[in-house]
């Protein structure tokens, strides 16, 4: 299989002609930049915003023309319709999309049916104010630690809050939560109640399969579920839903980013160069699709002796606020390594809850209080 670039799909895109019938969506400047990642190429075609419905022909186009391409697995394409009064310049690079307010919207999506159904449009969720990812290149790092701990701080400064567990491969939530042996319940038709906890409401891949048996996905499922996770959980009402995500640059972090308007994203990184890395890739990729990065926070940053008070940078404290600093996106804070975190977490309590006094909860406290002005 051959590796495909964006220039051989924009060279296949000429081939579309744009909504005058003559010349091509290329010509016409109306393809955003373009990103490709395993196989999957993902892009944006700008249209008046009252023609959107009687283009998706010319969406399908381009979907097909790039699918034929030798190299690609599946091409995701959205209509964006330009708003009367846009700049008329379309790119899915500067995060406006992903704005509520914004002049531009996705009005359309790919019709495949892996995308899920339902999910035709970049749709806020109903009753859900903000969606704030958390993610990291890579896993082990603390991100779904982190992710219930900043629920639980942004919860005590009295959002109403939510969390899904996205990571359909390993869900973590009914660990962390002690939630083992409980169901959601289906309600109105397909709708999935979520469970509550710590004044949280919860959902996880865990809480409806069996912990022990593994679960083997292909892509387009994990799609799927992680959109009907989203569309078919009654969330609101909610000032914000954390979403825990998969670690990784995948399918379900694009998903998520294209299909719904996402506050913005927070990477968890460890100061180590590898994870680093990792954290690079994860800024990169929100960038590319339009998610404005809220912040990174450095986690397992440093360790203070429990008996001496003295503090050990055992990874070298200090690699990812120089990386946001580099990035120029802001750096949220510096949590510690503390013994006490793996074995709370696996007993079902979150340090935020069971030590709220602690050096740990009080830095979440103050990394939920500079996200507060993103969610007034
Ligand atoms: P990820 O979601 O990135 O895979 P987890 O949140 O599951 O990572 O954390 C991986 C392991 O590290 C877990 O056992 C967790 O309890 C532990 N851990 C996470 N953060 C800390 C921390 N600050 N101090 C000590 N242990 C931590």
């Amino acid at each position: 299989m051959s590796n495909i670039t964006s220039d051989d799909v924009v060279d296949e895109l000429r081939k579309v002609k744009g909504p005058d019938f003559e010349s091509d969506i290329v010509s016409l400047g109306l393809v955003s930049e373009i990103f490709i990642s395993d196989g999957k190429v993902f892009f944006s075609i700008t249209v008046p915003d009252e023609r959107a419905q009687e283009l998706e022909p010319m969406r399908q186009a381009a979907q097909k023309v790039v699918e034929a391409l030798d190299g690609v697995k599946a091409a995701i394409v959205t209509l964006t319709a330009e708003k009367k009064g846009g700049t008329g310049q379309e790119t899915s690079r500067n995060g406006s999309e992903s704005h509520a307010g914004s002049a531009k919207k996705v009005v359309a999506q790919s019709g495949h049916a892996h995308v899920g159904r339902g999910v035709g449009e970049k749709q806020p969720i109903e009753g859900v104010k903000h969606i704030i990812a958390v993610a990291s290149g890579k896993g082990g790092v603390g991100k779904s630690t982190t992710a219930i701990n900043l629920a639980l701080a942004l919860a005590d400064k009295g959002f109403k809050t939510g969390l899904l567990d996205a990571d359909i491969y390993g869900p973590s939530l009914p660990r962390l939560t002690g939630l083992i042996n409980q169901r959601p319940r289906a309600v109105e038709g397909n709708k999935l109640e979520t469970l509550e906890k710590f004044g949280l409401k919860l959902m996880s891949m865990g809480f409806l399969v069996d912990e022990d048996r593994p679960m083997v996905w292909r892509g387009p499922m994990v799609m799927s579920a992680v959109t009907q996770f989203l569309r078919d959980v009654l969330w609101g009402p909610l000032d914000v839903l954390v979403v825990d995500m998969p670690p990784g640059t995948g399918d379900a972090q694009l998903t998520l980013a294209q299909q719904v308007p996402l506050t913005g994203a927070v990477i968890v990184s460890t100061p180590q160069d590898l994870a680093l890395v990792d954290a690079r890739k994860g800024i990169e990729m929100f960038t590319k699709v339009g998610v404005p990065i809220l912040g990174v926070i450095e986690n397992m940053s440093y360790f203070i002796a429990p008996d001496t008070g003295k503090r050990y940078d055992i990874f070298g404290h200090g690699g990812a606020r120089n990386e946001a600093h580099h990035r120029q996106v802001p750096f949220l804070g510096e949590i510690p390594l503390d013994p006490d975190v793996r074995a709370l977490s696996d007993a079902g309590t979150p340090v935020y809850v069971a030590k709220p006094q602690s050096t740990f909860s009080k830095l979440y406290r103050e990394i939920a209080e500079k996200l507060a002005s993103n969610l007034s």
